[in-house]
């Protein structure tokens, strides 16, 4: 994969960092113990990697457009002294169900869960197209450069979630949706 040598040996140095200051997600700490439950193989990223990660089915299993773009846009943002990480990337469906019936129970509802996780018919991870990125200076990065690589925050409430708009290099992130029941692709 093109990636910069200084871009892996910064992130291999700050991963300990990283670790302490993951996702501050409620929907993902409620599902600590389906984390653990639900390996790697599933998606689950237990801790957080780094985009250049390609032993992580999360990562490696992400939409190739995707994850060429944030390749590109981390090594930029190391360059700010900038690390990112990834807290979630691709899902495998089972993986998104726990997830979703996690969430149910913490929230009540399949109605309040919806603002926070997708089913997995209509998720984003599980099409590989979404990530969810951390600590809170790479999403503050982001939330600066990324419409420059078509990098867009799709949800007022996650800010942590991030998808390709290619579009957005000419014209900008299209306006975030408050939530995800306000997406109508979570409501086909
Ligand atoms: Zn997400």
């Amino acid at each position: 994969m093109a990636h910069s040598e200084p871009a892996r040996t910064a992130a291999r140095r700050t991963r300990l960092l990283a670790s302490s200051a993951s996702s501050a997600s409620s929907a993902s700490s409620a599902s600590s113990a389906v984390r653990r439950a639900f390996g790697k193989a599933h998606g689950a990223v237990p801790d957080p990697v780094t985009v250049f990660d390609d032993e992580i089915p999360a990562v490696a299993n992400l939409d190739p457009d995707l994850l060429a773009t944030l390749r590109r846009a981390a090594t930029d943002a190391a360059a700010d002294g900038v690390e990112f990480f990834v807290n979630g990337g691709w899902r495998s469906p089972e993986y998104q169900e726990q997830l979703r019936r996690a969430a149910v129970s913490k929230y009540g509802s399949d109605k309040e869960a919806a603002r926070w996780v997708s089913t997995p018919d209509t998720s984003a991870h599980v099409a590989g197209n979404a990530v969810d990125i951390g600590p809170s200076d790479a999403r503050a990065w982001l939330s600066e450069h990324g419409a420059e690589y078509g990098l867009c925050q799709i949800y007022r409430n996650e800010p942590w979630h991030y998808e390709l708009r290619p579009e957005a290099v000419d014209d900008g992130c299209p306006p975030m949706y408050a939530d995800p029941s306000h997406d109508p692709r979570t409501r086909r």
